[in-house]
């Protein structure tokens, strides 16, 4: 991969949020660094980080397409109630692409887009806490 100061920013906001970004996230934030820049140019930045095995891009149900500094695809948990997403233990992302790499012959896994919805422990927490008092 060619290395420009575009993509070198935009690897770097997405590394340090340590999240997930939408690309208008990331242009945002690469905005202050390198002002005028445009939106399809983070587009392709990501694209190029994409290919380069750097940064992983996923679908939730609603909501833009989100990046991150991941160098595999993987499961997302999404909270129904503060609307965070975390992940899976990074143990288990590796076991299902075992799975799923011994379950189906010859096939590559490319893109993933697993969402579990539910309820996060700190908002679980927070009924319980609430039923209490
Ligand atoms: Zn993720
Ligand atoms: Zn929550």
């Amino acid at each position: 991969m060619r290395v420009t100061p575009q993509r070198a920013h935009v690897w770097r906001v997405l590394l340090e949020s340590g999240g997930h970004l939408s690309a208008d996230g990331v242009w945002e934030e690469v905005k202050g660094v390198l002002p005028g820049l445009k939106l399809s140019t983070v587009y392709r930045a990501l694209e190029a980080l994409g290919e380069a095995g750097l940064v992983v891009d996923s679908r939730l149900p609603e909501g833009p397409r989100i990046f991150e500094a991941h160098p595999a695809a993987h499961p997302h948990l999404v909270c129904e109630s503060c609307g965070s997403i975390s992940h899976l233990e990074p143990e288990m992302d590796l076991r299902l692409l075992e799975a799923l790499r011994a379950s189906s012959t010859g096939f590559e896994v490319q893109e993933l887009h697993v969402v579990a919805r539910g309820t996060c422990a700190a908002c679980a927490g927070q009924g319980e806490s609430e039923a209490e008092s």
